[in-house]
């Protein structure tokens, strides 16, 4: 681990990367360090080479060390093997230091760089931490695989929080949030519900839902029509990258990942191997954000001359060879040239690009959480999930239906979440996963769940998972059988 330490200066925790990563960073550093970032920066290796020396995280323990100390992490794109057992390092970064809002501006910057959209100025503010990123996935029968999303209450109200409290900060007027609660309704549900009961809080802004399939046309389509857009994590991943891309490039974005105490800047592009070394590749992805993470850190005032250097430069013609177009551009360039034109061009502003402006933002925006509210919660029933391949699902109720328990009695069974038993219809295409579900006049205690199973499994029936039928405060919170 190197040191450049300064007396005054911020620790920050810094990683080089793999592919085009070295060439960027290098750029980033220079750029930010000649307009006055006052920086004490540590180096960690992290990525290809420490994956491939065994360690299947991609990251040494002594690079968490820096991390939990600086607490300020600027990170190159990283190289992720190919082949089974390697984890992402981002996931696990995010994940593991609680970075829970990933927020990724995304602005087009017509005539200079080429886009089919030239107003456009959006936010994506992504959940970074939840959803099918859990990354709890099993195989249950030989034909099926579940992924669990999960959605928590403390876990959307945060993210909810940061995306209203960022558009204060930064002046948006409207905030959108995307979801597929028509399908999803306890899941996504949960997160349109935090997402309205917390929009009263902020009666300043505008707000809106979409569901997220249209939603998301209207912003490959019509991106000038948002402002800043809070999405669960699945969603936001996949369309912070489009709407990156239809800025003009991908290569253009930075991203922020912020957690209450760590926080991570970076590009949102990938390494890009086939460019490495060849003083090739476009460091504004990074430059932006390290410009990100210079107002987390309370040097604003250097983040703007940074930011308007680099518009001016864009603005001038200085172009990498991603974003090159003859009859637009003025001198194509490699990255070392790019990060000398934008620092020549440190204290200018733009002439035709908005200039950016700093002055509002404080140094974090720190969530504070709602004192949970206590609910009454219980058990009313069971799903029992059962491996069966026999594909006849009356010859399956009969078998279930035999089971006889004084306090649990099976209402339906569902293949793929379709009600087949009984009244079910013959076009049902069933798979080996069967769901029985066995419901309850009142509250039932997990012993008699357990008696239960016990039955179920005297019956010669393999029982591959269950899952608890439960009410919250007379409410039931599971979702019915399609079709039934
Ligand atoms: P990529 O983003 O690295 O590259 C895709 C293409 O985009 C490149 O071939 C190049 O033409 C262009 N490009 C990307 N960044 C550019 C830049 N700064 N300047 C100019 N052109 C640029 O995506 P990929 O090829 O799918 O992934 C390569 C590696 O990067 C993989 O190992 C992947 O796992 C990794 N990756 C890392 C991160 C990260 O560390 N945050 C993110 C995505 C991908």
């Amino acid at each position: 681990m190197a040191h450049e330490s300064q007396q005054t200066a911020t620790p920050i925790t810094v990683a080089y990367g793999d592919g085009i990563g070295p060439e960027i960073m290098q750029a980033t550093l220079d750029i930010i360090k000649a307009a006055g970032a006052n920086l004490a920066i540590e180096v960690i290796e992290i990525g290809e080479k420490v994956y491939l020396s065994g360690n299947s995280a991609g990251i040494a323990p002594e690079a968490w060390e820096s991390l939990r100390r600086t607490k300020v992490f600027l990170k190159a794109p990283i190289t992720t093997p190919q082949g089974g057992g390697f984890k992402s390092l981002n996931v696990t970064t995010r994940k593991m230091l609680g970075l829970y809002s990933n927020v990724r501006p995304c602005v087009s910057y017509h005539p200079f760089v080429a886009t089919k959209h030239p107003v456009m100025d959006v936010v994506i503010i992504r959940e970074n931490e939840e959803d099918l990123y859990a990354g709890i996935e099993h195989q249950q029968t030989p034909e099926v695989v579940q992924c669990l999303k999960l959605i928590t209450r403390p876990g959307t109200e945060k993210i909810i929080r940061y995306a209203f409290e960022y558009a204060r900060q930064y002046g948006r007027k409207k905030v959108t949030c995307f979801t597929k609660d028509n399908i999803m309704k306890q899941t996504d549900g949960l997160f349109h519900k935090v997402f309205d009961e917390i929009g009263e809080e902020y009666p300043d802004l505008e707000k809106e839902h979409w569901i997220v399939d249209i939603g998301a046309a209207k912003l490959a389509d019509t991106p000038e029509n948002f402002d800043l857009i809070v999405m669960p994590n699945l969603y936001g991943d996949i369309l912070s990258d489009v709407a990156a891309q239809i800025t003009g490039s991908v290569g253009l974005a930075g991203s922020a990942n912020i957690g209450a105490e760590v926080a991570m800047f970076e590009a949102i592009h990938g390494s890009a191997p086939r460019r490495a070394g060849q003083n090739l590749a476009n460091p504004s992805g990074l430059l932006l954000g390290a410009v990100q993470m210079l107002v987390h850190i309370g040097q604003s005032d250097v983040a703007e001359k940074v930011h308007n250097a680099w518009l001016k430069t864009l603005e001038d013609g200085v172009h990498t060879y991603d974003i090159f177009q003859e009859g637009v551009s003025k001198e194509k360039v490699g990255t070392r040239e790019f990060a000398q034109a934008v620092i020549a061009r440190v204290g200018q502003t733009p002439a035709q690009l908005k200039t950016v402006s700093y002055a509002q933002a404080k140094e974090t925006i720190k969530v504070t959480l709602k004192p949970a509210v206590p609910v009454k919660m219980e058990t009313i029933g069971v799903d029992v999930f059962l491996y069966c391949d026999d594909r006849d699902a009356n010859k399956l109720g009969k078998r279930v239906e035999a089971i006889k328990n004084d306090a649990l009695k099976l209402t339906m069974i569902t293949n793929r979440g379709v009600k087949v038993y009984p009244d079910g219809i013959s076009e049902t295409f069933c798979t080996d996963h069967w769901r029985c579900r066995f419901k309850a006049d009142k509250a039932v205690s997990y012993n008699e769940i357990i008696k239960l199973l016990s039955q179920v499994t005297e019956a010669g029936l393999d029982i591959i998972k269950t899952e608890n039928l439960c009410r919250f405060d007379g409410v039931d919170m599971f979702s019915a059988g399609q079709g039934a």
